[in-house]
C-alpha cells in the first residue's frame, strides 16, 4: 500500500492488443474505484552478456510489489532472443501456472459445464530451451525434468486444491513413453499426496484426456489437473476453447513471493490497432489478481460486471465471440453493470 491507501500494481501493457485491452482494464478499475494506482514498466529485452535480461528497473518494481498484471508479449520466431515470456517466468521464478477455464453463461458452446483449473509447471519441461543441432539436420531437443520443480508445481496443486474446496488432483503424463522424465514427474506427484490424506490423487496420460475432455468435459470439474509445461499449455488452450476462446480465459503464474497475471493469449497483431481486441482474458487475470491480493468484493464485482456483459446479446460483445462491439462499447457496457 502506498501513503494514499492505495495498492501499486506495476503493468506490462505488451504487444499487439496489449495496449488496447490494459486501457479498457484501467478505465473499468477507474469506475469501479478499485484502489490500485498502476505503475507502467518496460520490458523491452536487452541482451546481456549474450543472454536475454529485462531492464533492472522493472525487475526490482515487481519484486518491491510482489505482484503484475502483464498484457501479452510478442515473441519473434526463430530469432536470437528467448521468449520474453520465458525470461519473466524465470526471472521471477513463477513456477507454477494456473489457468481456470469456466463456461460463461449466456455464451453458447457445445458444453456449458465447463469448470475445469489446470495447473502447469512453468520452468522447466520441453520449454527449458536446452536445444543443439548435433549435425546438419539433426536437432536435439532436451526435456529437463527435474523432482524438485516437479514436487513444488504437484504441492501447488495440492495446496490450490485445499484452498478451493475440490477433492482430487489428477496428474496428466505420458509416463508411458517418457518413462524417465514423465515417471519422475508421476513420482514426485505421488510423493507429495502422501501429504495430503483428504485429497484423492488420480492419474491419467495426456491423450486419453485430450480424448475424454472434448467428450465430456463435466467430470473434470472435481478435479485440480497438473501436468508438465508443454501438456499444460497444449492442454489449457484446449480447455479454452470449450468455453469460447483464447479472448475469454485468464491466468497466474505464481511464484515463491511474486505473482505475475495475465491472458493467456498471444498480442493478436492480425487484430492489433483496430479496437475490436476483446478485454475480457485480461479482465479475468485482474480478477484473479485482486483476489490474490484479498480484495474480493472488488473482484466480485468485476467479474460479475463482465460476465452479465458476455451474456447480453451479440450488440455486447466483441468479434471472437461473434458479436459486433468495439472495445470501447464493452468497455462501456461493463462499466454500466458495474
Ligand atoms: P494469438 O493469441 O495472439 O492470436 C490467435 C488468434 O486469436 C488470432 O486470430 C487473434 O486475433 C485471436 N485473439 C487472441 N486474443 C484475442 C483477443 N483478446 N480478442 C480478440 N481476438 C483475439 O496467437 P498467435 O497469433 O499465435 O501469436 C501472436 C504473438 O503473440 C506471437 O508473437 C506469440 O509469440 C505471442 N504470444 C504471447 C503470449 C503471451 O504473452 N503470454 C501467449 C501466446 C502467444
Amino acid at each position: 500500500k502506498n501513503d494514499k491507501g492505495h495498492y501499486t500494481v506495476p503493468i506490462i501493457e505488451g504487444d499487439g492488443i496489449g495496449p488496447e485491452i490494459s486501457e479498457a482494464v484501467k478505465e473499468i478499475y477507474r469506475a469501479a474505484k478499485v484502489p490500485i494506482d498502476w505503475l507502467p514498466v518496460d520490458v523491452t529485452p536487452r541482451l546481456i552478456n549474450g543472454k536475454t535480461s529485462i531492464p533492472s528497473e522493472t525487475i526490482e518494481a515487481i519484486n518491491k510489489h510482489k505482484i503484475a498484471l502483464k498484457g501479452p508479449l510478442a515473441t519473434p520466431v526463430g530469432k536470437g532472443h528467448v521468449s520474453l515470456n520465458l525470461t519473466l517466468r524465470r526471472t521471477f521464478n513463477l513456477f507454477a501456472n494456473v489457468r481456470p477455464c469456466k463456461s460463461i453463461k449466456g455464451y453458447k458452446t457445445p458444453y456449458d459445464n465447463v469448470d475445469t483449473v489446470l495447473i502447469r509447471e512453468n520452468t522447466e519441461g520441453e520449454y527449458s530451451g536446452i536445444e543443439h543441432t548435433v549435425v546438419p539436420g539433426v536437432v536435439q531437443s532436451i526435456k529437463l525434468i527435474t523432482r524438485g520443480a516437479s514436487e513444488r508445481v504437484c504441492r501447488y496443486a495440492f495446496e490450490h486444491a485445499r484452498n478451493t474446496g475440490k477433492s482430487k488432483v489428477l496428474v496428466v503424463h505420458k509416463a508411458t513413453v517418457m518413462k524417465l522424465g514423465d515417471g519422475l514427474f508421476l513420482e514426485a506427484a505421488l510423493a507429495v499426496a502422501k501429504d495430503y490424506p483428504d485429497i484423492s490423487v488420480h492419474t491419467e496420460l495426456i491423450d486419453n484426456t485430450c480424448l475424454k475432455m472434448v467428450t465430456d468435459p463435466s467430470p473434470y470439474q472435481e478435479y485440480v489437473m497438473v501436468m508438465p509445461n508443454l501438456y499444460g499449455d497444449i492442454m489449457s488452450d484446449l480447455c479454452s476453447g470449450l468455453i469460447g476462446g483464447l479472448g475469454l480465459t485468464p491466468s497466474g503464474n505464481m511464484g515463491v513471493e511474486t505473482s505475475i497475471f495475465e491472458a493467456v493469449h498471444g498480442s493478436a497483431p492480425d487484430i492489433a490497432g483496430k479496437g475490436v481486441a476483446n478485454p475480457t482474458a485480461l479482465l479475468l487475470s485482474s480478477v484473479m489478481m485482486l483476489q490474490h491480493m484479498g480484495l474480493s468484493s472488488h473482484a466480485d464485482k468485476i467479474e460479475n460486471a463482465v460476465l452479465t456483459t458476455l451474456a447480453s446479446g451479440p450488440e455486447n460483445i466483441t468479434r471472437d465471440l461473434r458479436g459486433s462491439a468495439s472495445t470501447k462499447h464493452f468497455t462501456e457496457q461493463v462499466i454500466s453493470r458495474l
